[in-house]
Parts: structure tokens; C-alpha cells; sequence
């Protein structure tokens, strides 16, 4: 399991790297070489070149380039805020629901995010990857229990991993019957899409299952020609592909961003499916929003996008509880609000609870309407 194809020479992972082509400034670098020291850093030339050098607040910069505050860990931030661990039966494998499991193959990425809700376990200080023993055992994991339905890829970033790597590992999932999902969660496509070749393509196909692919993107402008073109050759080859983004302060926390974000992955073909809400990851405070904010974005997104563009806001529980959508409620009881006294006599013939739902702009309607309301 050690074929891992490493980002050519010119990804910067050095804070005097960074210094020298102005992405950060000169007078944090001693604070940024102590970030380093802990956490991993990598900017890939397709994404440096989208930073605009003279926005102190880019929001490209503000999700790959290292920041002093990573060194301040707020209470209730954890190594692993989402519970990996305590799901993990066998090396490799996280199983936290019944039908599905993560298969964490390795632990590099093309670049790495400052929030990455797994940066205490990815980098290159870290192992890159599960050795063949641990790998044949994860597969043993997923064959001896039938219920397992979806394999899910992750890490690290799967499409690190060698064409031929990749090829063999799905030659590999392809021999058990019950996996027809198998699920690729990456970054590369936007951060290097040049890594997206033909071979890479063909060998994310696994013989009678379905591969599906979901991409990380934070912003609309990662969503470049060549990124574009990268998610077209994989969807071209009949490979459906998913969004999966983090709402994040600075960078997409508000409505216009995130409204454009959305679209630009509709347009693309890629179905937005989930906004995470920002993981307790030491050091990431500085980059999450409320929920309160994540949900008044939510409520302003559905009044101006169309139902294809609105994924789901959800919420990791730390502990490893899994995730709970956290978007707005639009439905309530009505006899919970006051407003429904009015209603008192209707509500009496009426055999059925009558609930208050709140449309697009905002109005609340009753639901039954009152029958003189019909
Ligand atoms: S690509 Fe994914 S795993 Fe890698 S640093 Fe970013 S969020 Fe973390």
C-alpha cells in the first residue's frame, strides 16, 4: 500500500515558501514554522495561483494557508472531534452506521486544509498509508459482514493513490457482493486536476458495483476551467459525483458566496449534498460560524436557489454519534404557538394535528388550512 503518486516538486509546504511568493507575511513565520511543526501544510500551484496575493482576507488563502491562531486550541476542540476512533474496529476502517463504512486508505493530500477535521492524523509526519496487512484486514472487515453496503474511500486523499493502486483496490472491492456502493471523497480534482488522467478514471470503476465521487469545494472560484474539465471527464465516464463543503468564516459564511458555490456545482453536474458544519479540530476556531449563521445562511439559500442547489447542513456529533441535520425547521405544531388559539373551535372537528409552515419568504401558513381558508 505505499504507491502513492506525491504532488510534483512545486506544491509549497514550507512557511519561507510561502513567505517568499507573498502568501503569508514575513512577520508571522516564526509563528507559522510552529504550525508546521504540528500540522501539515500544502499548497499545489493550481491552488496558489488562485490567491489573490493583495486580499488579506482571500478566501483561498484562508483555507490552505497557515495562520498563528492554529496554535490556540479552544476548549472542546479534540484530536478527533468526530469519533473515529472509537468507531474503528480494524485498522483502516471506521464503522459508525450499519450500511456503510469509511475506508481511510491513506494519510496525504494534495494540499491541506487548515480546518481539516482530521489534521491530528494526516501529513506527511504521519503513516501514508495502511501497510498490506492492514489492508487485507479491512477488506476482511468489510467481506465478513453483509450488511455493509457502501464503502466509503477516504483518508487522506484516496486519489493520491497511484491509477494502478486505485484499479487494484477496486478489483479488490469487486470481489465482495455485497458492497454495490463504493464512494470516493476527495479533494484533488480542484487542488490537482491534472492528476485526473484516463488511467485515473478507469481504474475508479469497480465491477459490479457503482462508484460515485464527492468533491470537496469550499468556494466557487476552486471550481476553475481545468477543475471543471477534471469533474467532466469523470461524470463523461458515467461516474455520478456529489459536493461535500464546510461552512466557513471568511470564506463561503456568506449568502452570495454560498449561493454562488452551489450553483457553480449544479452547473458542473455535481449535486450539492452536504455543508458541514465546522468540526471541533484544535486550533480551527478562528474559521467556524455559529449555527445560528449556518442556519440563517440555510433559510437565505432556499429562498433564492433552486431545490437542486441546496445541500444538507449537518452536524458531526463529536463523540462519534454520527451526523444530524441541523438546516432550519419549516414545520411546527401550531397548538405550540399562540397564533393557534384563534384556530381552537376549527382545530376541535378537526380530526388531524394542524401544523404552521414557513415558506420561502419567510410568511407561515397553516397546514390544514382553516376550511374558510380554502
Ligand atoms: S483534503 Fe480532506 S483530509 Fe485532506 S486536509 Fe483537506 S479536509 Fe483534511
Amino acid at each position: 500500500m505505499s504507491r502513492i503518486n506525491l504532488t510534483p516538486a512545486a506544491t509549497l509546504r514550507q512557511p519561507t515558501e510561502l513567505v517568499a511568493r507573498g502568501l503569508a507575511p514575513a512577520a508571522d513565520l516564526s509563528d507559522l514554522e510552529k504550525v508546521a511543526a504540528r500540522y501539515a501544510v500544502a499548497v499545489t500551484p493550481d491552488i496558489a495561483a488562485l490567491i489573490d496575493t493583495n486580499d488579506p482576507d482571500d478566501p483561498i488563502a484562508r483555507q490552505f494557508i497557515p495562520k498563528p491562531a492554529e496554535l490556540v486550541a479552544q476548549p472542546g476542540e479534540s484530536a478527533d472531534p468526530i469519533g473515529d476512533h472509537t468507531h474503528s474496529p480494524v485498522a483502516g476502517i471506521v464503522h459508525r452506521y450499519p450500511d456503510r463504512v469509511l475506508f481511510k486508505l491513506v494519510h496525504v493530500c494534495a494540499v491541506y486544509c487548515r480546518f481539516c477535521f482530521r489534521r491530528e492524523m494526516v501529513g506527511p509526519g504521519k503513516a501514508t498509508a495502511l501497510s498490506d496487512a492492514a489492508y487485507h484486514g479491512a477488506l476482511d472487515y468489510i467481506r465478513s459482514d453483509r450488511e455493509i453496503w457502501e464503502v466509503i474511500l477516504t483518508g487522506g486523499d484516496p486519489l493520491m493513490l497511484s491509477p494502478r493502486r486505485l484499479a487494484e483496490i477496486m478489483a479488490d472491492l469487486g470481489t465482495i457482493d455485497h458492497v454495490r456502493i463504493v464512494r470516493i471523497h476527495t479533494r484533488v480534482p480542484v487542488a490537482d486536476p491534472t492528476r485526473i488522467s484516463a488511467e485515473m478514471i478507469a481504474g475508479l470503476k469497480v465491477k459490479g458495483a457503482t462508484t460515485w465521487v464527492a468533491l470537496h469545494a469550499n468556494h466557487a472560484r476552486e471550481l476553475t476551467d481545468k477543475a471543471r474539465a477534471a469533474c467532466a471527464a469523470i461524470i463523461e465516464a458515467g461516474i455520478p459525483m456529489v459536493s461535500q463543503s464546510v461552512l466557513l468564516r471568511g470564506v463561503n459564511d456568506n449568502i452570495a458566496a454560498l449561493e454562488a458555490l452551489m450553483r457553480a456545482f449544479v452547473e458542473c453536474r455535481i449535486k450539492p449534498y452536504y455543508l458541514h458544519h465546522g468540526d471541533l479540530a484544535p486550533g480551527t476556531a478562528h474559521l467556524r460560524t455559529t449555527l445560528a449563521q449556518g442556519q440563517q445562511l440555510m433559510r437565505e439559500l432556499r429562498g433564492r436557489v433552486s431545490g437542486l442547489c441546496q445541500p444538507q447542513y449537518v452536524l458531526d456529533i463529536p463523540g462519534g454519534h454520527g451526523k444530524a441535520p441541523i438546516g432550519p425547521n419549516y414545520l411546527s405544531h401550531a397548538n405550540s404557538f399562540s397564533d393557534a388559539k384563534s384556530f381552537s373551535e376549527d382545530r376541535e372537528q378537526h380530526a388531524e394535528t394542524r401544523y404552521r409552515v414557513v415558506d420561502y419568504c419567510g410568511d407561515v401558513h397553516l397546514y390544514p388550512p382553516k376550511p374558510c381558508d380554502d
